[in-house]
């Protein structure tokens, strides 16, 4: 702990770290070293973890990168750092964040952007670390915590471990609690351990995991030994390549570790079938009708009176002014662009249109994947992102299109529920790290980490 607490005094031009809890980290590391001392040390007792901004931790300030919730500090816990803690975990402080989870660069935070601790070989422009767990990412890559909390709505997990060559998972929709999580867009986020190996992974995401009463959407399932399912042994499974995930435009280098992904895993006795997802190339736009949608649900409760900022009024402002004025304040242009985007959607005349038409294509593209796990495949391998680490300030035009292109290999997993894997396979020309996606069966968590594990 003393350790990391020193690293992350000498990282701040990465900006990973918006809020650090050192006192908090030693009091907690000095319990473990007392339950380790009596024999009695759980499965991360004394580990240095570093806790997503978007997680509600106890007394300790919790904003999810928004000046919304300027001094919010959560009378609670969350139930997933709170079972960390039970676990024995250490809390080295919050992690910076895309504003309540929407981006995919770390650009949109109120405390500013994250740097990847990355470099492309040819030069020193800063990079992004991906988003919207971009300090997560960035401070598990740069050793400043042994592992950290991501939350993944449409890529957040899987997108910044890509661009940092480190581990990410988002578990089955309902295995993580969602409770004192910041909500984004309530049917698609899901919490999951961001890691340097697979074997870590699988450690942290059975803490993480389990029932929890308190989430009307958690999953009364027994959670089993995942680390002890990572025999290595992949010999006899069916992993299908979907053909629809072959974009065009897609650069080589990803085709590349595509197909040698492929070759490791049939070199370590899997079997490899060629799969359809045909509904695939709706995936995106549909994500991008149902998330604002929520978000602009969830979001209407930073109204000034409950959380965090209330703005300046004048004399003679009413409700409705301090309601307007509050939040053009404190909500950014991405987040109000999707509050927005998801009022339109939502409203009386274009309902049918999108909404409701966006929820139908949920259905085909988790039918999709029913089908072909139905014929005996167990997992499905695609690239995690159409490229490398970007440069920071690179996507950042007036198209905000071009950002959500990069979530178009992630979204799927999400509209469908399922879990999703990172891995780091390999790097780009510019010696840049490049990730692969494992996506799972549900609640097959275990099978899926062994399965990534064979790609280490
Ligand atoms: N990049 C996607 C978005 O901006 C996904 C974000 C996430 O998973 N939280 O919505």
């Amino acid at each position: 702990t003393e350790a990391c607490l020193n690293a992350l005094e000498g990282a701040g031009a990465l900006n990973a770290f918006v809020h650090k809890t050192p006192e908090k980290a030693l009091s907690q590391a000095k319990a473990a070293d007392a339950r380790i001392a009596e024999g009695d040390a759980p499965a991360m007792c004394g580990l240095p973890v570093g806790i997503k901004d978007l997680f509600c931790t106890m007394g300790v300030p919790s904003q999810a990168g928004s000046a919304i919730l300027n001094g919010f500090r959560p009378e609670y816990e969350s139930t997933v750092t709170q079972k960390l803690f039970d676990a024995g975990a250490v809390m080295l402080g919050k992690l910076n964040m895309d504003e309540f989870a929407m981006g995919s660069s770390n650009e949109t935070s109120v405390y500013g952007k994250v740097v990847n601790p990355w470099r492309r070989a040819d030069d020193t422009a800063e990079l992004t670390p991906g988003g919207s767990s971009g300090g997560s990412a960035a401070a598990v890559a740069a050793d400043l915590c042994l592992a950290a909390t991501g939350t993944d709505t449409g890529g957040s997990i899987r997108q910044p471990a890509a661009f940092t060559g480190t581990v990410g998972i988002k578990p089955t929709y309902g295995r993580c609690s969602r409770w004192g999580i910041v909500a984004f867009a309530s049917s698609l986020d899901q919490a999951g351990p961001m890691t340097k190996t697979v074997r870590d992974a699988a450690i942290m995401l059975e803490v993480m995991c389990g029932y929890d009463p308190k989430d009307s959407t958690s999953a009364d399932i027994p959670v089993p030994d995942f680390e002890a399912m990572l025999t290595g042994d992949i010999r006899g499974k069916t992993i299908g390549i979907p053909r629809e995930y072959r974009m065009e435009g897609m650069p080589e280098e990803i085709e590349t570790l595509w197909s040698e992904g492929r070759r490791m895993l049939e070199e370590a006795g899997a079997k490899i079938v060629d799969i359809s997802l045909p509904h695939t190339k709706y995936a995106l736009p549909a994500y991008y009708v149902i998330a604002p949608a929520e978000a602009s649900s969830n979001l209407a409760r930073y109204d000034g009176v409950r959380y965090g900022h209330r703005a300046t009024l004048a004399q003679g402002d009413g409700i409705t002014e301090m309601y307007e004025k509050t939040r053009a304040e404190g909500f950014g242009p991405e987040v109000q662009r999707r509050v927005m985007v998801g009022t339109y959607v939502l409203s009386a005349g274009f309902y049918d249109a999108y909404y409701n038409r966006a929820r139908k294509v949920r259905t085909l593209i988790k039918r999709d994947f029913d089908d072909v796990f139905a014929q005996g495949v167990d997992a499905i391998l695609t690239p995690a992102t159409p490229s490398a680490a970007f440069g920071l300030g690179e996507m950042n035009d007036a198209d905000p299109v071009k950002m959500y292109l990069n979530d178009v290999f992630t979204v799927t997993v999400n509209l469908a529920g399922l879990p999703g894997i990172t891995v780091p396979a390999g790097q780009d020309s510019q010696g840049l790290p490049l990730g692969l996606q494992l996506i799972g069966r549900p609640w097959e968590e275990g099978d899926l980490l062994n399965c990534a594990h064979a790609l280490e």
